[in-house]
């Protein structure tokens, strides 16, 4: 195929062998947020690229280098979204949202995008579900999205496969006055630090903490600690915390260099992480922003939030064998018809068990073919039984009801009992 015609490196398409999984990931994360009363929300997928520089931050990865920056037709700069807490924020402002103070949970879903090296489990385009809360200050609400992913996981069968680490990043005047500390100490062993690290040490030293490289990491040994300059307002935060996780029974192990990756994150940070996907390990990371909406030009508003990366959540489930059998198939059952006249009469009968059994996952024949051909067909849709109306049943007024795997005879049903019959039996099994 000529190139033009490909997708775009690192921006996959979801193809239909794929979809009953993604949508039994999507449903059950859209469930259990009803269930703890967060209502979704849907920006736009474009926005003002100032709106993404200011927020996530001038020298962070994201904005330095990964967005899909473009002049549109007016000449104004626009980003295709990296990510959503902006975009949430900007919508929530916009619209007076949380101008009352009145508590609001949100969730959105949706593709983001991020010029990055694709590889498994890292996309040019991808998939989060976020959730962001604004207008509750305290470590409850952290513990409770906390909570509502580890009950997610339990949903999904992979709790024994993923691991949350902790951190607290304090408030921000904490945190200026721990840069300077280790601004002070890298500073010394400038020669000893990577190139990476160099340049951040000027721009945004924090992010040295979570450097890969093994030598930095050597010398972050003897850092000064971020923990040791926290403030006793991040401390009774960050112990409130910890007191509800242990007391929900929710483990998590705290590392200390865990900073995240976006600069409008204090106190909470967490992320859960898998040593099931190789390098891309993070399948859901967050914490709180309470600076983030004054800075974007609100009121002061505390804001806590996450975002689930649903690809590698997706390939952790196929990694660990977690896809229910029941989405493995899309039909239930398969009618065949022989001539002219029983299609006739298939669709009509068809059509009125719909009536009756709307979540019945009915297949009619399309296209005709032979007795051989169309029983072929009904075995390759995974249906487990197949109707069949020829002229014999046609006579009769009635349809035949077989049993497409294993043993089992067919059985005749009346026309006017078929869907009443069809309620009374087990179709997936
Ligand atoms: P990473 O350290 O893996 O680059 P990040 O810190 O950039 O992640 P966030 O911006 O916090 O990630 O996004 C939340 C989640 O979205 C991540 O934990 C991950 O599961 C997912 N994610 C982020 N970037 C990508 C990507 N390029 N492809 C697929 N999933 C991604
Ligand atoms: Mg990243």
């Amino acid at each position: 195929m000529s190139k033009s015609l490909q997708a775009i490196r690192g921006m996959n398409d979801i193809l239909p062998e794929q979809t009953p999984l993604w949508r039994y990931f999507e449903g059950t994360v859209a469930g259990l947020l009803d269930a703890y009363g967060y209502r979704q929300i849907r920006m736009p997928i474009v926005e003002f690229t100032e709106l993404f520089k200011r927020s996530i931050g001038e020298v962070t990865d994201i904005v330095e280098k990964e967005m899909y920056t473009f002049e549109d037709r007016n000449g104004d700069s626009l980003t295709l979204r990296p990510e959503g807490t902006a975009a949430c924020v900007r919508a929530v402002l916009e619209h007076g949202i949380t101008g009352g103070g009145q508590a609001q949970k949100l969730w959105y879903i949706g593709p983001m995008f991020r010029h990055e090296r694709p590889q498994k489990g890292r996309y040019r385009q991808f998939h989060q579900i976020g959730v962001e809360v604004f207008n509750l200050a305290g470590p409850d609400i952290d513990a409770e999205l906390i909570a509502l992913t580890w009950r997610l996981w339990g949903a999904l069968g992979i709790r024994d496969a993923v691991k949350l680490e902790l951190n607290s990043l304090g408030t921000s005047a904490a945190r200026a006055r721990y840069r300077d500390a280790l601004v002070a100490f890298l500073g010394e062993r400038l020669g000893q630090l990577d190139e990476d690290s160099q340049r951040r040490l000027k721009t945004n030293p924090l992010r040295i903490l979570d450097s890969k490289v093994e030598q930095t990491q050597a010398l972050l040994a003897d850092a000064p600690k971020l923990a040791d300059y926290l403030d006793e307002e991040s401390q009774v935060h960050f112990e409130g915390l910890k007191a509800r996780l242990d007391a929900a029974g929710i483990p998590y192990v705290i590392n200390p260099k865990l900073v995240r990756g976006l600069d409008y994150y204090g106190k909470t940070v967490f992320e859960w992480v898998t040593d099931q996907l190789g390098a891309q390990g993070t399948v859901c990371a967050g914490g709180r922003y309470d600076g983030l909406v004054e800075q974007m030009g609100g009121k002061p508003t505390a804001g806590v939030g996450f975002a689930m990366g649903i690809e590698r959540l997706i390939l952790l489930l196929e990694t660990l064998g977690q896809v229910p059998a029941s989405i493995a198939r899309s039909v239930d059952l398969y009618l065949c018809a022989f001539g002219e006249q029983a299609e006739l009469a298939g669709l009509a009968l068809a059509e009125r068990v719909r009536d009756q059994l709307p979540s019945l996952r009915l297949q009619v024949n399309a296209g005709g073919g032979s007795f051989k051909s169309q029983f072929k067909k009904a075995d390759k849709s995974g249906a487990l039984y197949a109707l069949i109306l020829g002229d014999d049943e046609l006579a009769r007024q009635v349809v035949g009801f077989k049993p497409l795997r294993g043993q089992g005879e067919q059985e005749h049903i009346a026309w006017a009992d078929l869907a009443s019959f069809l309620a009374s039996v087990d179709l997936t099994a």
